[in-house]
């Protein structure tokens, strides 16, 4: 290869590569840019905080239910992100700045301390607290985070936050060995509260969206007794579940996956 040859080829490679970091930073403004209308909805809307009100109502029931019947040491499991506390402000940040999720910007939120109550949580929390139930909040949130997660939840207004009932992402996000140890330590978990399926156990960890409405099916009876879910739609499991490896996909063919899934009207010419 010649000289001219050579540097004619790195020329072509640098553009290439150049063109494709371009791309995807597009495909990252865009996939950005799709999240404004659903934090629009979570920030705005009436009909998200009347859901979220309704939701903690019927869960507040379902315990009172579990309640009267004499069930020993009762335990309700609450999520965090989304279900007891607001971070759309987050949400709304990176939408603004049309740049993903990263743990350094999240981290940095976190440690603000600003995240919100959800509508009707604290009120909930409490009835729990008071009335001969104990509450797990289990996030999978970072250990490191635990002093920022404890003192923005208890600047809230939420009870008993403590070491005992705060229960983070040590090892896995899958949280089915922190609920098993809750009832190892004798409660009897009543009532979960979540806003992704697998706050409600292992079964739709890491599953695809088929395998995660497959589990709605087959638990129907659940939903609303026992297991309450809040919506979510700016981010959850539900994201990752619409392709194999998603996360590990470049901003592109994500934005590819989200427009092949839809089901779309075949409107007649
Ligand atoms: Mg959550």
């Amino acid at each position: 290869m010649t000289n001219a040859m050579k540097f004619m080829f790195c020329v072509t490679l640098i553009s290439a590569v150049s063109a494709c970091t371009s791309q995807d930073k597009q495909a990252d403004q865009r996939l950005a840019d799709q999240s404004t209308m659903a934090v629009n909805w979570m920030q705005q809307s009436g009909e998200y905080q009347a859901i979220a009100l309704q939701t903690f109502k019927f869960a507040t029931s379902a315990f009172q239910q579990a309640a009267s019947k004499g069930v020993h040491s009762p335990a309700v499991i609450v999520d965090l992100d989304e279900t007891m506390i607001d971070n759309s402000a987050y949400q709304a940040w990176a939408a603004q700045q049309q740049v993903p999720f990263t743990d350094a910007t999240w981290s940095q939120w976190t440690h603000a301390k600003q995240a919100l109550a959800i509508p009707g949580a604290v009120d909930f929390a409490r009835y729990i607290d008071s009335h001969g139930g104990t509450i797990f909040y289990v996030s999978n949130r970072a250990e490191q985070d635990r002093q920022v997660t404890a003192d923005n939840l208890r600047t809230l207004g939420f009870p008993s936050v403590s070491a005992e009932t705060l229960l983070l992402n040590t090892s896995s996000s899958n949280k089915q060995a922190r609920f098993d140890s809750i009832g190892a330590r004798g409660y009897q978990v009543v009532v979960y509260v979540g806003d992704n399926l697998n706050d409600f156990g292992q079964a739709t960890w890491h599953k695809d969206n088929v395998q995660r409405r497959e589990f709605v099916a087959q638990h129907r009876e659940k939903f609303g007794t026992e297991f309450f879910l809040l919506p979510n739609p700016s981010y959850g499991d539900w994201e990752s579940g619409l392709s194999q490896n998603y996360t590990k996909m470049s901003p592109s063919a994500k934005l590819q996956v989200r427009e092949q899934a839809l089901r779309v009207w075949r409107k007649m010419p």
